[in-house]
């Protein structure tokens, strides 16, 4: 179901290199963790899809996990995705997290990786995906392990690409080491980023720029508290109602001042909290994409208008960091 549409719209946003590898990605990308799984009506899910091809959209971030149940969102990724679109979009899946029963079922052996990407491929109706991620540090498998079953994905045609997602700074040069030796680069890491979780600016970011790895930040709008969704109280069909990931003791009097303070800001640079967000987590060349969530085609609309004004003066940017120290 194309709903007419032949290709992408191109002219919407910017797209950045991944690290020093050939890939672009645009500078906002889609996330399918919530509003793709069972409850959440076919209808939405395909019209905020078709909003993300009208808005550039090229990058849509999956994991096996991704529903509820596990799996669901692979699925509606699979029965809503125009086949026709194959070669203008990067498509991800991730493994680690429990998917079925028994020891094979989760973790980060070779015997679990492959299996789980071979049932996410089923599920997506794809051929390989772009890129596989390592879900988390699989520790209690050798790291040996890990990445020699990456760059089986992509000898065997599985995944063109591979990258890892909270792993810590060390870990993550260890890991770049071992599978440049086997002759896969990692093209990205995948870590929370935002005004409210800004701990890859300890080590995490230098060791990317060094070892050339891309860096797509996940949560830069915190789930939804630096936006103005909070500041009247919890919404019913809001994320922190539902519970599951964000709750409602997260919503704090702290955060909301905190809020209120960018508010100011954001409508002086013409912007939404939400873009001032997004727009302020980009503002490092660093970071190749940021993968927001949505609940409506509006809200994405919304979220990519944040790449019309990405330039910060340095007051702008220490007025930021003075308000979160308060
Ligand atoms: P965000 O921080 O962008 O939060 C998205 C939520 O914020 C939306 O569902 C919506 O909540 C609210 N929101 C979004 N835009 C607006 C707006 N303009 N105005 C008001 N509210 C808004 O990202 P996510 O936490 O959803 O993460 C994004 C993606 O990152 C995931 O889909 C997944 O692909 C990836 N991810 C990866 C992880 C990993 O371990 N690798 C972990 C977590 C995420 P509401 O439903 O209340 O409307």
């Amino acid at each position: 179901d194309l709903c007419g549409r032949s290709s992408l719209d191109y002219e919407r946003q910017p797209y950045r290199r991944c690290g020093r590898s050939g890939l672009l990605l645009p500078a906002v990308s889609l996330g399918l963790w919530h509003n793709f799984g069972e409850g959440k009506p076919l209808e939405s899910q395909r019209a905020i899809l078709h909003k993300a091809f009208d808005l550039g959209i090229t990058h849509f971030d999956i994991a096996d996990r991704y529903g509820p149940p596990v799996g669901a969102a692979e699925s509606a990724f699979g029965r809503l995705f125009p086949k026709s679109l194959r070669d203008e979009v990067v498509v991800t899946t991730k493994g680690y997290n429990p998917m079925w029963d028994g020891p094979y079922g989760y973790g980060g052996s070779r015997k679990h990786l492959l299996a789980t990407l071979d049932r996410s491929l089923a599920r997506l109706g794809l051929d390989y995906v772009d890129i596989f991620y390592l879900h988390r540090d699989g520790e209690e498998t050798p790291l040996e392990e890990q990445v020699a079953t990456l760059d089986h994905m992509v000898r065997t045609g599985r995944a063109l690409y591979v990258g890892v997602s909270n792993f810590s700074p060390e870990r993550t040069a260890q890991a770049a080491r071992l599978l440049r030796s086997l002759g896969t680069p990692l093209l990205v890491h995948q870590p929370p980023y935002s005004m409210l979780n800004r701990q890859i600016e300890d080590a995490l970011l230098g060791v990317l720029e060094e070892e050339g790895i891309g860096c797509v930040v996940y949560s830069p709008l915190a789930q939804g508290l630096l936006t103005d969704r909070y500041l009247n109280g919890i919404p019913a069909d809001s994320r922190a109602a539902e519970g599951r990931f964000l709750t409602p003791d997260r919503v704090t009097p702290e955060v909301l001042a905190f809020v209120r303070a960018l508010s100011e800001l954001a409508s002086s640079r013409g912007q939404t909290v939400a873009q001032l967000a997004l727009a302020w987590a980009l503002r490092d060349p660093r970071i190749t994409s940021v993968l927001v969530g949505a609940s409506s085609p509006e809200q994405l609309e919304a979220n990519v208008a944040a790449v019309d004004r990405l330039d910060f003066t340095d007051d702008e940017l220490a007025a930021i960091d003075r308000a979160a120290k308060e």
